[in-house]
C-alpha cells in the first residue's frame, strides 16, 4: 500500500472500499438474544422453521364453512360456529354448514367457505346466493412459510417484518452475531455541549449526536465518548484508552492539514494509517486506520462531511464486521433533475436531494446550498444526487444518479 503522506493522487472511492474491505476481520462469534432484542442484528446460522405457518386450515372470511358437493341443495343447516381460537372439530354432514369467523378452524368435512355476504338467512339454515370455488376463503395449512424451510441464511440482518416472521414461527430466541462495540468522539476546541450557553466562536457540537442516531440504526452498541480538544496529547490518550474497549473507534473533525489538525498523527504515532484521503465531496479527508485491533474511520468534522462519509464508508465496513451478507450502501435509482446542478469534474459528489415520483416518473431536485455545513440541506433531502467523478454540471431535465437515504421515496 502506498504511503499515505506521499501519494499525490486521491485514492478513488471505489478504490477506498476495496482497500477498507479487504482490511477489515470478520468477527465470528455469537450470543443468543430474544426476539425483541434482535432487531437490526444479523443472522448467526440458518434459521429453519420447525412448524407449519398456518399451523391448520383456517378461514379468509367471515361467512359459512361448506361442502363443495352440496352445491345443489337450496338450503343448509347451520350446525355450529367455528371461532378464531374456539374451533369447531365435529362431523359435517350432507346439507350441513357451519357459521365461521376469519382465523377460525374449517371442520375437516368443509372445503370452501362462501362470505357472509353471499348468503340469506332464516333461523338456522342459509341460502347461498353465489357459490363460492373449490376451496376459496381457505388458507391452507403452510401457506405462509413451512415446516423444513431456511427462514433466514446466516448474514441476513433482521429488520421489523422478519422478527414478526420468527415469533410467527413460535421462535422466541435466535443467534446473531455478537455485537459490535463502537466508540465515538467529537475533535475540537470550539465545540460546546448542549445545554450550555455558547461563548463568541463556539458552535454546539451536532456531529456526537447525528452518528449517535446513525449508529442506533445499524444495530451496533454505540459509546459516546465525549469530545477532545485539539491537543495532540488529549487525542493519543483519549483513542488510546478507546481502543482498549472498542472494536471500532470513529473520531469527527482534525483530519485536514490545518494547524489544529492532530488525528492523523497521532494515529500514525499509536496506530496504523492505512488510508487517507479519498476522492469524494464532501468528505474528502476521510482516514482510516487502526490501533492494534481497533478500527478506526477519522471523519472530517463539517457535519454533511459526517453523513456522507459514514453512509459511503463506515456503513458498509461496520456491515462486513457485524457479519451483514450484503454491505451495498443504498438503493440507485435513476431520477431526472428538475434543476440546473453545479459540479466540477475530479470527485464523486453526494449532493443532497429530495426525489419524488409524479406519475410513475422519479424526479429530484437539491434541498439547497451544498455546503458541507449547510445541515438543514441534509434534513430535508431524501437522498444523495451521486454525480460521477469526471462529470462536470448537469442541465434540467438529464438524468442523473439517486441513492435513496431511507427504503421509499
Ligand atoms: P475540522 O474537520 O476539524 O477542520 O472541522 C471542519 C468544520 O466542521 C469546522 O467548521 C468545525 O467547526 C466543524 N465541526 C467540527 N466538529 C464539529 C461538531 N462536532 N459538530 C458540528 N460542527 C463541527
Ligand atoms: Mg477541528
Amino acid at each position: 500500500m502506498a504511503d499515505f503522506r506521499t501519494t499525490d493522487r486521491l485514492l478513488t472511492l471505489e478504490e477506498a472500499l476495496v482497500q477498507i474491505q479487504d482490511a477489515l476481520s470478520k468477527q465470528d462469534s455469537y450470543e443468543r438474544l430474544p426476539l425483541k432484542k434482535a432487531l437490526h442484528r444479523v443472522v448467526y446460522q440458518d434459521i429453519i422453521s420447525t412448524v407449519d405457518v398456518p399451523g391448520f386450515r383456517n378461514s379468509s372470511m367471515d361467512g359459512y364453512a361448506l361442502r363443495f358437493s352440496d352445491l345443489a341443495q337450496s338450503s343448509l343447516n347451520v350446525i355450529a360456529t367455528s371461532w378464531a381460537g374456539k374451533p369447531y372439530t365435529g362431523f359435517v354432514g350432507q346439507g350441513e354448514c357451519v357459521r365461521i369467523f376469519t382465523g377460525a378452524y374449517v371442520p375437516a368435512d368443509c372445503d370452501c367457505v362462501v362470505m357472509q355476504e353471499n348468503i340469506s338467512q332464516c333461523e338456522d339454515t342459509i341460502n347461498v346466493k353465489h357459490w363460492p370455488k373449490h376451496e376459496e376463503n381457505i388458507r391452507n395449512m403452510g401457506d405462509d412459510t413451512k415446516r423444513g424451510q431456511t427462514l433466514f441464511a446466516k448474514g441476513k440482518a433482521l429488520g421489523p417484518a422478519d422478527i414478526g416472521l420468527l415469533a410467527s414461527c413460535g421462535i422466541a430466541d435466535i443467534a446473531v452475531f455478537k455485537s459490535l462495540t463502537v466508540g465515538f468522539f467529537s475533535t475540537g476546541d470550539e465545540l460546546a455541549s448542549i445545554g450550555s450557553a455558547l461563548k463568541l466562536g463556539q458552535i454546539y457540537d451536532s456531529n456526537r449526536y447525528t452518528l449517535h442516531a446513525l449508529l442506533e440504526e445499524t444495530g451496533v452498541t454505540a459509546i459516546d465518548m465525549g469530545v477532545i480538544p485539539d491537543n495532540a496529547k488529549a487525542v493519543e490518550v483519549a483513542l488510546h484508552s478507546a481502543s482498549k474497549q472498542c472494536d471500532v473507534i470513529i473520531t469527527t473533525g482534525g483530519v485536514s492539514v490545518g494547524g489544529a489538525d492532530f488525528i492523523t498523527n497521532v494515529l500514525d504515532k499509536i496506530g496504523n494509517v492505512n488510508l487517507w484521503k479519498i476522492a469524494i465531496k464532501p468528505g474528502k479527508p476521510l482516514l482510516f486506520g487502526c490501533i492494534n485491533n481497533t478500527h478506526f474511520f477519522g471523519l472530517p468534522g463539517n457535519p454533511v462531511s459526517v453523513m456522507v462519509t459514514f453512509q459511503q464508508v463506515v456503513s458498509p465496513a461496520l456491515k462486513k464486521l457485524m457479519g451483514h451478507s450484503t454491505t451495498q450502501a443504498g438503493l440507485i435509482l435513476q431520477a431526472t433533475t428538475t434543476e440546473t446542478i453545479t459540479k466540477h469534474p475530479g470527485r464523486v459528489e453526494f449532493q443532497r436531494g429530495f426525489a419524488e415520483n409524479i406519475d410513475g416518473k422519479i424526479i429530484v431536485k437539491p434541498t439547497g446550498r451544498q455546503g458541507s455545513h449547510i445541515l438543514s440541506s441534509m434534513s430535508k433531502a431524501n437522498c444523495f444526487i451521486v454525480l460521477e467523478q469526471n462529470s462536470g454540471d448537469i442541465k434540467k431535465g438529464q438524468t442523473v444518479s439517486i441513492q435513496l437515504l431511507g427504503n421509499s421515496l
